[in-house]
């Protein structure tokens, strides 16, 4: 039979997306990030048909062995490079890593204190998300405009009077590390667990450039491993102390998953092993990198925030773009010349403004996986500006983009493999 309509059309667009945003777009989205053609090829294998309830040498089905295997390497890798003495790589997103910590800490009608929204806090730690279906109380410590970030004296306060059954620090919007150390005291004396959500800085935790949360008094760290983290979309739960670590790592099947997206495992496994290698060089990169895209933008008109603290300390730049039109449109004139970031709320905006807020949040792990050093970033801030402030023609610009893009193809921080001795005659790949 022909090849019909339809399927050439999913061909087609597949294979214009990977050209596009591979090829030709600067990606700034500070969630996302590529794997390594060697975790792509791990990623697209047969483990991707599989299911294994359970966990490793325990499942409730046959044909597991190789998936007990990778599934215990992979967690024992994530143990040491993170460090933690106890992961679980079966929540197939942060979120749900979220879930499964959050419906064990607290029982509906319990109370948990959240980082306000100013400082970043993730929709899953809200009343309008995750926290929000287990039925647990939203109460929002309060904002530090200064220090942009948790106030830690009222915050320490809050704790002591409301006595919730946990408290959860990490954000989305991340520039600067919230209060860890200084606020586990307060939150183990009144008798409950702090939850760190590390699902953007992960990668710069492995890679010494963040510190560790379980380290300073964390009793759980949650995460994705696709942000900093160069790994596959998927989640992780870790944590330094067995009991609790085993209560919930009991329930994520079968509360959570059913399947837990077996081909995430090898593929972790390689992001684990690159981190491992490369991870201090690549971490300290993208700190410099995104100190270098806010000192650049700055020195270009910009205003970005948080100057009087140093911008960032993350791979993340905040820029408010209000007179120049807002986030909104902003970020559309940006796409339009292939620089792909997005629209964000800022601290000084309401949450009536999510539609157009004054924000833009721009991200550079990607890019310096891509092997951007200080020198390249400044030109994307260059090309940002002629945009937004230049007006310039975002199809004009389109073309420097695609230009400097060029220089940018292969993945850096990464093993030379020749691939073509591990493949099998079964699972091709559009590349
Ligand atoms: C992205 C994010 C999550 C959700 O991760 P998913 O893997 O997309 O479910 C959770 N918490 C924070 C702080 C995040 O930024």
């Amino acid at each position: 039979m022909e090849i019909p309509n339809e399927l050439e059309k999913v061909l087609q667009l597949t294979k214009e997306q990977n050209t596009w945003r591979r090829t030709q777009t600067i990606n700034l989205i500070a969630s996302e990030n590529v794997m390594s053609p060697t975790a792509e090829a791990v990623y697209m294998s047969d483990f991707m048909s599989r299911y294994a309830e359970g966990k490793p040498y325990k499942r409730f089905y046959q044909g597991t062995k190789y998936v007990d295997e990778i599934e215990t390497l992979a967690i024992n890798l994530m143990n040491e490079v993170t460090p933690a003495k106890f992961s679980d790589l079966r929540p197939i997103s942060g979120t749900l890593a979220n879930a499964a910590v959050f419906r064990i800490l607290a029982k509906p009608g319990d109370k948990a204190l959240i980082a306000p929204v100013q400082a970043g806090s993730h929709v899953s730690h809200t009343k309008f998300g995750t926290l929000g279906a287990l039925g647990i109380e939203h109460i929002e410590m309060p904002y530090d405009k200064e220090n942009m970030n948790v106030d830690i004296d009222k915050a320490a306060k809050m704790i002591e009077e409301i006595k919730p059954k946990f408290v959860v620090l990490g954000g989305s919007l991340y520039l600067f590390p919230h209060p860890t150390k200084e606020l586990a005291p307060y939150v183990h004396s009144v008798g409950a667990k702090l939850v760190y959500d590390a699902a953007h800085v992960y990668g710069l935790i492995v890679g010494k450039a963040w510190s560790n949360p379980l380290d300073e008094g964390a009793d759980f760290m949650t995460t994705s491993t696709h942000k900093t983290f160069p790994g596959p979309q998927g989640g992780s739960i870790l944590s330094n102390d067995e009991t609790i670590f085993k209560e919930v790592s009991r329930t994520i099947f079968p509360w959570f998953v059913s399947n837990h997206h077996l081909h995430r495992l090898p593929a972790t496994a390689v992001a684990l092993i690159e981190m491992k290698y490369f991870g201090k060089d690549y971490a300290s990169q993208i700190t410099k990198n995104a100190k270098k895209l806010a000192e650049s933008l700055a020195e270009r008109g910009f205003k970005v925030v948080g100057e009087h603290l140093g911008y960032t300390k993350s791979h993340q730049v905040a820029v408010n773009v209000r007179e120049l039109g807002g986030g909104a449109k902003i970020a559309k004139m940006l796409e339009e010349a292939n620089i792909i970031v997005n629209k964000n709320l800022l601290p000084c905006d309401k949450p009536e403004d999510v539609n157009n807020p004054s924000g833009l949040r721009i991200g550079v792990q990607e890019m310096t996986r891509y092997g951007m050093k200080e020198d390249d970033i400044e030109e994307v801030a260059e090309l940002i500006k002629k945009v937004a402030i230049d007006n310039k023609d975002p199809k004009d610009v389109k073309k420097e983009v695609i230009a400097l893009r060029q220089k940018f193809l292969d993945v850096k921080y990464t093993f030379n493999v020749d691939l073509s001795s591990y493949s099998t005659k079964s699972i091709p790949m559009i590349i």
